[in-house]
């Protein structure tokens, strides 16, 4: 069994729609995942949006266009009468459960619910579409088999149960279609795996299944060795190791959610990334194979904050870090970079909603000094920490920016710095030259 996933844009127009169905029409049994159409999901967060404080007005003019929207696109997707009649249908019902949901008092609960319509639009329109002209296929509703536990996590052992169910009820079945993002919680209520969340239900799947091979495609032909919107010259990485891939997606690489890799490299699925406006370029394959003694790519994450935290306390003490750390952890802000000296430590966070909370408490036992618009510049590759020369290449390649923190050995992966989000791009450049020759 192959698992296929397709974005947003993949789904983002009748046209896209019909050339998806051109790469999924061969006879391999496949589970195909799909995202809502772009912008939809989008279009209604901003409608609980509205919700939330109450302007129902608001909320029904974004649903009244939302819902012409589909319209249009109904009557570009369907040729045959009869297909159009079923998809309108569709769209009348799923428009009028979110309007039965716009009533005062709006609460998180019924928040998922609309954000989960996307997903069963633009699946129930391309099984539609693929009756249309002949080509069978199985409608599996993800709410039947995706679920997280009370950690929002997914259950996977769960999901292999449900989802193995329910696929022996279509036996001789070859295509299904599913939806991403999408999921029931622990209480059994609708949930979602948070935005970007459709690679993840790929992967979740593709682990429940032990796939051959999990797929992803997009508008790129694969992960590339640096931000092709930020430097000129950039290559698609032919082949990655899940460590790899992991540190890539969190670091910026916006090409897979970040999590994602988790459940394929738990059951050793080989994910492959693909164009779907190339769909003979190789793209990039993300499995267990190490290949060591490489730099692999660049990556940067934006947004970052650093925290400067001394004190003469620390000289010689212990416990001094743990009373830091905790007072990150009581207001649920995960740590990214750490560096440390004999009287301080400086950390990075990527959000800084509790800040000032933070700050306040860490004053009580220490000096702060806090440095905002930050960016992490983080270079991966299976480096062999016994082999010279790594952190020298980086460096070398880096000697005319101003770096305010390094992270060498964390695992053998990474080796970071942290720059002004002003410097990011000679960065990049530089490190592209240094490192590629670029
Ligand atoms: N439709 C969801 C989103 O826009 C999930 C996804 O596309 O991956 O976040
Ligand atoms: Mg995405």
């Amino acid at each position: 069994m192959q698992i296929l996933k397709f974005g947003g844009t993949s789904v983002g127009s009748a046209e896209r729609m019909k050339n998806l169905v051109s790469l999924i029409a061969d006879e391999k049994p496949k589970i195909v995942v799909l995202s809502a159409m772009s912008g939809t999901t989008n279009n209604l967060v901003e409608i609980s949006n509205a919700l939330y404080v109450g302007d129902v007005d608001k909320a029904n003019g974004l649903i009244n266009s939302l819902e012409k929207k589909y319209e249009g696109i109904l009557k570009e997707l369907y040729s045959k009468e009869s297909s159009l009649k079923k998809g309108q249908e569709l769209v009348k019902n799923h428009f009028a459960f979110i309007r039965s949901l716009t009533l005062e008092n709006f609460t998180a609960k019924r928040e998922k619910a609309i954000l989960a319509e996307g997903e069963l639009l633009s699946t129930a329109m391309v099984h539609f579409y693929l009756e249309e002209i002949g080509i069978h296929s199985v409608l599996l509703p993800a709410l039947d088999f995706m679920r997280i536990d009370n950690r929002e996590e997914p259950d996977l052992s769960l999901v292999e149960e449900l989802l193995k169910a329910a696929l022996e009820k279509h036996p001789l079945a070859k295509l299904f279609i599913t939806q991403g993002y999408i999921c029931r919680n622990a209480s059994g209520d609708v949930d979602n795996l948070k935005r970007g969340g459709s690679d993840y239900t790929a992967t979740i799947i593709g682990a429940a299944l032990n796939a051959e091979e999990i797929q992803i495609w997009t508008d790129i032909d694969g992960m590339h060795n640096n931000d092709p919107r930020i430097v000129d010259k950039t290559f698609p990485v032919t082949e990655l190791s899940f460590d790899e891939a992991a540190e890539l997606a969190y670091f910026g690489a916006k090409i897979l959610h970040p999590t994602c890799v988790l459940p394929a490299q738990k059951r050793n699925v080989p994910v492959r990334l693909l164009n779907t406006m190339q769909p003979e370029a190789k793209g990039t394959v993300i499995s267990n194979k190490l290949i060591t003694d490489r730099i692999t790519a660049v990556a940067a994450k934006d947004g970052i904050t650093a925290v400067r935290i001394k004190s003469t306390r620390m000289l010689l003490a212990y416990g001094f870090l743990r009373s830091v750390f905790e007072v990150f952890e009581r207001y649920k802000t995960s740590i990214d970079m750490i560096t440390t000296s004999e009287v301080g430590v400086s950390v990075t966070i990527d959000d800084a909603k509790n800040l000032q909370a933070i700050i306040t408490e860490l004053q009580r036992f220490c000096s702060i000094e806090v440095d905002k618009d930050q960016t992490i510049v983080c270079v991966v590759g299976n480096f062999a920490l016994e082999k010279p020369g790594y952190a020298f290449r980086i460096l070398d390649a880096l000697k005319s920016i101003p770096i305010s923190m390094i992270s060498y050995g964390g695992s053998e992966n990474n080796i970071s710095v942290l720059v002004k989000t002003v410097y990011k791009k000679d960065a990049l450049m530089a490190l592209n030259k240094g490192l590629f020759g670029l």
